[in-house]
């Protein structure tokens, strides 16, 4: 499955905590995040990670476009409740992007504990069917 992850500042801590003992599920799948998650990620790790821009500066976008073009299935994005964010509209449309295509998304830890468990149980192979259905045509490009 493709997993991205994003971490508000307050909150990598706890993301990075999360993926540390979370490692030996996620090893087993393509992994995205934000530039300052993934630097912290792969800091504390040995997981592999395709990096994004940092969140303010488009990656929290360039995520969504992934998520548009069928080309993520989780999405495991801790915001601060507490802080407003200078990239506020972006990380709306991130997360209404979620819904427009029913990506499964934890927003706190909680939630994020109970989608990395159904992973590990096979609860996600509903996304293969999507993904096998919107197979593109043999020759395009992605
Ligand atoms: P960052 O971006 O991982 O580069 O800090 C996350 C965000 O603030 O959306």
């Amino acid at each position: 499955m493709r997993i991205a992850l994003v971490a508000h500042d307050s909150k990598k801590e706890d993301l990075v905590n999360f993926t540390i003992a979370y490692e030996r599920l996620f090893e087993g799948h393509e992994l995205y995040a934000t530039g300052t998650t993934g630097k912290r990620i792969l800091e504390a790790t040995n997981l592999h990670i395709q990096r994004f821009q940092s969140g303010p500066l488009g990656g929290d976008q360039q995520i969504g476009a992934l998520i548009a073009e069928n080309r993520l299935d989780l999405l495991i994005f801790l915001r601060d409740p507490l802080l407003a964010q200078p990239h506020e509209p972006d990380i709306i449309a991130l997360l209404r992007l979620c819904d427009v295509h029913a990506i499964p998304v934890a927003t706190n830890v909680a939630t994020a504990e109970i989608l990395v468990r159904g992973l590990w149980r096979g609860d996600f192979l509903w996304r293969d069917v999507i993904k096998e259905e919107q197979e593109l045509p043999e020759g395009d490009a992605r």
